[in-house]
């Protein structure tokens, strides 16, 4: 298993979890952007965003109703934040297991790339 995120699943690479159950693990970034970085990552191992059928669409559900839990735990959901999904080489993704930033806790720019 040479997945970082997989390793995180399963324990092996210690995480700040927040949340998990049975479809999605939650956990600090480890180099935060901003004062509020979390990753919302599916337990299985899917690479990329691009990967996801129809079939996809409740996990993505899911993960994203995860994030507003965890923005409202953090205190940043009324100030506001940014849920990113970088995808491949040219949208910045560089850990090839699907995850989802949640961004706050100051002013973001208006620059998404
Ligand atoms: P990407 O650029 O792939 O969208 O984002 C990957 C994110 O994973 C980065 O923000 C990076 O800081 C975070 N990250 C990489 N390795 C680890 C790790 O071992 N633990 C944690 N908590 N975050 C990680
Ligand atoms: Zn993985």
């Amino acid at each position: 298993m040479d997945c970082i995120f997989c390793r995180i699943v399963a324990g092996k690479i210690p995480s700040d979890i927040l949340y998990q159950d049975e479809e999605v693990v939650a956990f600090r970034d480890i180099n935060p952007q901003a004062p509020v970085h979390l990753l919302v990552i599916p337990k299985k191992h899917i690479t990329y965003l691009a990967d996801l059928t129809e079939k996809g669409t409740p996990l993505v559900g899911h993960m994203v109703s995860v994030a507003n839990q965890l923005a409202k735990r953090e205190g940043i959901s009324e100030s506001g934040y940014r849920l990113v999904i970088n995808c491949g080489q040219q949208g910045g993704q560089l850990v090839p297991h699907l995850h989802l930033h949640v961004l706050g806790g100051r002013q973001l720019s208006g620059h998404l790339g």
